[in-house]
């Protein structure tokens, strides 16, 4: 009998913000086993169930896109062509498209699984040389509102802290958040800290649902959906009157402190309470449980983040770190947590329509001149691109012609999907870069061009604290897949850029990484052999030999002109999202259940993955139930002013009265257009941020 070799090497999960190592095993057949790697700084051997079942999504290809497909007219099927054939005619498109309409008449739409080269060299192309900034990414629906607040308080989009604060804390604040379940392994390490520590270490979570996180804590405050900004100057306002603030922080190190009393004033404890639905000594405990701590951290996801008024909820909450100066201390300061695996790493390289590479700002005319330089451009154009939403807008009007669809799903993602379905459906040519069948998106297509998935392709990303990390290329993709890097240079070279002749990918991080030298994201001297020899590190790593960084700001300068972070003071304390109503009087949140990620292209075809939720199911109080006639189990319609699902009813008190859960990820490929959440979203977002809001949609609920 034949023996199967064993080969071992190092990656890192391709699922969520955390980014936990794994050690990989490769037998000579090509088939993959992983483990946790006892030795990352992040996860400690430790995966959770999608990290755990990533070598069935690697080993199964039953569902790969294997060549490209191309449809000569919108009334003609799909039919197989080569690269040649599909990339010459795609950049052929674009360059009549831009020569008839301009560049603004194109768009590249991307996704925070993108690993940093391909999202630089997407970015490149689109700012540097096709002359637009229509590049954004799905990130957008993910943490644009915690970028906005982070630039704002701090000068820059940087998160201070890194999981290493954890074990060094003593009170948390999990707000909109529910890591239990969406960044497990970090939770892992809150738990473990808590279980060591039970009697110091005080968990408080902020959650109009009741998730295995707010089981978790000490303080669950189950607030009425929408209200986390009076709820967070409530407790602002209650450490200021119990003296829990840090006086000489505020006044060495922050500015506009008074006017953000001033609002924090503008409600009583009593009126704040009552806002959100809340006992008053449920607000007062929490902020007791902040003001006694030694060390605080706040960590927040969609919740905030995904909202009308998500910056200013970010503001809201940043504020707490200022009041009581936890910034720049072990075990202290503000964590964002990322959903997507390189979505800072997208930040890092400016894959945003109103960003520039290397954290520099678009409406900045120097920094467009400076990345016009580097990249020996003449310019960079100043018009901000569409953003994810405005993008799919502009479809819809006819503004944007063509798009480029890379790495994600947004005919399950987006908001008020069913209106960008029919928008994408108009437009004149679309491309999707994909690796799944099982894409909804793929219907649009117009070329289909299939990419390179885990491990089949190299390249590096940034996880939520910063860490970046190295990911090897260990297997051939299947059939005529390409890596993501290489379709999107040969495409710009098919459009004329000779500058997109690279030899490898390591020439392209090289290059960016060149780009950082002497800005605040510097790691002009990490390179691959450092990430393949010690293995991840932190940024910024300015000089040779740097062993990363563990936490910003330890000194307090921060990277505002000032150097003192700002306390930015919410446009208003209320949420801005259209109001329950006769006709729709209850509140829908979105989100996530444990084992599944996203549209499920990946995690949709392990079956022990579907153990846990088969089909999507619409939480509703007892109460709403009794109201509406529903029981357990029961199929029941939901509907708001854009559509409506059909799905079983689940009985729980997880859920406040008023308040309906449903999960996300079910789309028309795995279940039926009848389960996808977002036929009930609106297209609305925060102004600031451009992020949509899917936790606050007023429905209707009845028996179907
Ligand atoms: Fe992967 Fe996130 Fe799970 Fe870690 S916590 S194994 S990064 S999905």
């Amino acid at each position: 009998m034949k023996k199967i070799q064993q080969e071992e090497f190092k990656t890192t999960c391709s699922y969520c913000g955390v980014g936990c190592g794994i050690v990989a095993q490769k037998s000579s057949d090509n088939k993959i086993t992983v483990k946790g790697d006892k030795n990352h700084p992040v996860n400690r051997g430790m995966l959770c169930s999608k990290g755990m079942n990533l070598d069935y999504v690697a080993n199964d290809l039953s569902d790969r896109i294997l060549y490209p497909e191309m449809r000569w007219s919108k009334s003609h099927p799909r039919e197989r062509v080569s690269w040649h054939k599909g990339l010459d005619r795609a950049a052929r498109v674009f360059k009549t498209l831009i020569q008839k309409y301009g560049p603004d008449s194109v768009g590249f739409y991307v996704s925070g699984q993108c690993l940093t080269e391909e999202y630089y060299i997407a970015n490149k192309l689109t700012k540097g040389f096709l002359g637009t900034n229509n590049i954004d990414t799905n990130s957008r629906l993910c943490m644009s509102s915690a970028v906005v607040a982070y630039k704002k308080t701090f000068g820059e989009d940087s998160v201070p802290v890194s999981y290493d604060d954890i074990e060094l804390a003593d009170c948390f604040l999990i707000a909109g958040a529910n890591p239990a379940w969406c960044h497990p392994i970090l939770f892992r390490r809150l738990e473990k800290h808590k279980e060591e520590n039970p009697e110091e270490v005080k968990v408080i979570v902020v959650d109009p649902r009741r998730t295995d996180s707010a089981r978790f804590a000490d303080l669950h405050l189950q607030l009425i959906p929408g209200t986390d900004i009076i709820l967070f100057n409530a407790i602002g306002r209650r450490l200021i009157e119990r003296g829990y603030i840090d006086k000489r922080f505020i006044k060495e190190h922050t500015e506009n402190f008074q006017d953000y009393k001033k609002q924090a004033y503008s409600l009583s404890l009593k009126k704040a309470a009552k806002g959100c639905g809340l006992p008053v000594d449920e607000i007062k405990e929490a902020a007791e449980m902040i003001g006694r701590s030694k060390g605080f951290i706040s960590m927040w996801a969609m919740g905030l983040n995904q909202s009308s008024v998500g910056t200013d909820k970010n503001f809201a909450l940043l504020n707490l770190s200022l009041i009581t100066g936890r910034v720049g201390k072990p075990g202290n300061g503000p964590f964002s947590l990322t959903g997507q695996p390189n979505a800072m790493g997208g930040r890092e390289v400016g894959g945003m329509a109103n960003l520039l590479a290397v954290h520099k700002n678009l409406n900045n005319p120097q920094h467009r001149q400076e990345v016009a330089d580097f990249w020996g451009v003449d310019k960079i154009s100043e018009k901000p691109g569409y953003t994810a939403t405005e993008m799919f807008d502009a479809l819809e009007s006819g503004e944007l012609k063509a798009v480029w669809i890379a790495c994600t799903n947004p005919m399950v993602s987006l908001p008020d999907v069913r209106k960008a379905e029919a928008a994408l459906k108009k437009a004149k040519f679309v491309v999707v870069q994909e690796i799944s069948h099982k894409s909804d998106t793929l219907e649009c297509a117009d070329l289909v061009l299939p990419a390179a998935g885990w491990m089949e392709k190299e390249g590096t990303m940034t996880n939520s604290e910063r860490r970046i990390s190295y990911l090897p290329q260990e297997l051939s993709p299947p059939g005529e897949a390409r890596a993501d890097v290489e379709i999107f240079c040969d495409f710009a070279q098919r459009m004329g850029f000779s500058e997109f002749n690279y030899n490898s990918t390591e020439e392209i991080y090289a290059e960016y990484c060149e780009m950082t030298k002497g800005t605040n994201i510097d790691i002009s001297h990490l390179n691959y052999d450092r990430l393949k020899n010690e293995g991840s590190i932190q940024w910024p790593v300015p000089e040779y030999r740097h062993p990363g960084t563990t936490r910003l700001f330890e000194d307090h300068q921060f990277y505002t002109p000032s150097k003192k972070a700002i306390f930015n003071i919410p446009a208003s304390i209320n949420n801005t999202s259209t109001l329950p109503d006769e006709e729709f009087p209850l509140i829908l949140t979105t989100g996530r259940v444990r084992d599944q990620w996203h549209s499920m292209t990946k995690t949709g075809k392990v079956s022990r993955l579907r153990t846990h939720y088969s089909s999507p199911v619409l939480e509703i109080n007892p109460v709403d139930g009794i109201k509406y006639f529903i029981k357990n189990g029961e199929v029941v319609e939901v509907k708001s002013e854009n559509g409506n699902v059909r799905l079983r009813a689940k009985i729980t008190k997880d859920v406040r009265p008023g308040v309906l859960f449903l999960p996300m990820h079910w789309g028309k490929q795995l279940s039926s257009d009848l389960n996808r959440a977002n036929n009930l979203t609106f297209n609305r977002v925060d102004p600031q941020s451009k992020e949509p809001d899917f936790k606050f949609t007023r429905v209707s609920v009845s028996k179907f």
